[in-house]
This record gives structure tokens, C-alpha cells and sequence, in this order.
């Protein structure tokens, strides 16, 4: 394993939170199925890397309850709750915007669902691909301000400040004049509980 996985693992192990190594997507899908008990409910938030892991559809092929506010079909009224339970499930299953070397997680969210399951869920799987892992904390919150949200913003058409040029105007990006998608910064510095947060770093580039 690359020496700056082995040593980021063990700066988030010194922060009470468990790090895995997955080599590939494939792996990295086995891993998260093995992490959660059977019978268990589970709730994601949106993310582009969840997305290209195919993870939520395995884990709904392998049985489990997924609180899917994504899934086809549904109204929005159907989206809302799944949103609301996904937040109580028995596991969050979510994204980080960046890590940094010394195991600092850096979450960006618009309506607080993703900040909300990853601060009060009583387990939390993070998958993080190796394009987030940053060098400080500084960089990580510029990373998923100036890169990821924008890249977002513009993935989703998201009538932000940032749409047009790509970059970010945080001054003025505010309701009613912009739809912002960074309303809330939940930074994990630490644990109380340890094993409550496990941080899945495949060894791929994924998501933004
Ligand atoms: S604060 Fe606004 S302009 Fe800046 S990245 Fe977030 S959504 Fe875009």
C-alpha cells in the first residue's frame, strides 16, 4: 500500500476513526457490504462518487433496506421522507469533499441532509477516492468550495454564483438572487466513539 494511505489510516485511527484501503471499485463495494449488519436500514446522501460506484444499487441487490430519496418513480413528497429516515437509518453512507494527510473530513451540504446523517447517525461509511485526499485542512475546505462545488453546481445546474465562470463568489452567492450549495461546512477533526465513523479510501479517482 502507498505510504501516504498507510499513514493517513493511521492519523484517522488517532482520531477514533477506522480507515480501510479497497485497491479498486469492485473491492471497495465488498467492503461496505461486509461493514454493514444484515437486516440493517441504510441512508445516503446525494454524491457523484456513490454514483460511480454503483454501491447504492449492490447493496438494494443484496437485500438490504436502502432509504433511497433518488430512487425512480417516486414523488417528491416519497423523496422528502426517505431523506428524513435516511438521516435515523442504522448507517449513513456518504461521501467526504476532501481528507486531509492528517485525517481531517471535509463535508460541504446545501439542505443539511448529508450533515445532519453524518453527524448523528450511529454509523457513518465515508468513501473517499484518492483524488480528495489533500495535504491540510486549509485545502480541503478550499478544494470542496472552489472544485467540487462548482463542478457540482454546474453538474446539477444549480442556479448558483459560481454556474457561469466556475468560480466561486461566496459573498454574494445567497437566496433570493442565488441558490447556494454550500450552506453548511461539517468538519470530523475527531471521534467520541470509536468505530462510529469508517472512512473507505479506494484506490481510484472518483466522484469530484
Ligand atoms: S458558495 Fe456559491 S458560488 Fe461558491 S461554490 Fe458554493 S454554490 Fe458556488
Amino acid at each position: 500500500m502507498d505510504k501516504r494511505i498507510t499513514s493517513l489510516i493511521a492519523n484517522l485511527k488517532r482520531r477514533n476513526i477506522e480507515g480501510i484501503y479497497a485497491v479498486s471499485k469492485d473491492e471497495a463495494r465488498q467492503r461496505i457490504k461486509q461493514l454493514i449488519l444484515r437486516s440493517s436500514t441504510v441512508g445516503i446522501s446525494g454524491s457523484k462518487t456513490l454514483d460511480e460506484l454503483g454501491v447504492v444499487a449492490f447493496l438494494e441487490a443484496s437485500g438490504y433496506e436502502v432509504f433511497n430519496q433518488y430512487k425512480p418513480g417516486i414523488s417528491r413528497e416519497q423523496s422528502l421522507q426517505m431523506r428524513n429516515l435516511g438521516c435515523r437509518a442504522d448507517y449513513f453512507l456518504t461521501s467526504c469533499n476532501a481528507v486531509s494527510e492528517e485525517g481531517e473530513l471535509v463535508f460541504f451540504s446545501a439542505n443539511g441532509q448529508r450533515t445532519s446523517g453524518i453527524a448523528n447517525a450511529e454509523n457513518v461509511i465515508v468513501v473517499c477516492g484518492l483524488n480528495k485526499i489533500v495535504p491540510n485542512l486549509e485545502q480541503g475546505l478550499k478544494r470542496s468550495r472552489e472544485y467540487a462545488a462548482t463542478l457540482n453546481c454546474k453538474r446539477l445546474d444549480w442556479k448558483s454564483a459560481c454556474l457561469g465562470e466556475g468560480a466561486c463568489h461566496k459573498d454574494i452567492c445567497l437566496e433570493p438572487e442565488y441558490k447556494r450549495m454550500c450552506c453548511q461546512v461539517l468538519i470530523i477533526e475527531s471521534e467520541i466513539r470509536p468505530e462510529r465513523v469508517k472512512v473507505v479510501i479506494v484506490g481510484e479517482n472518483l466522484g469530484f
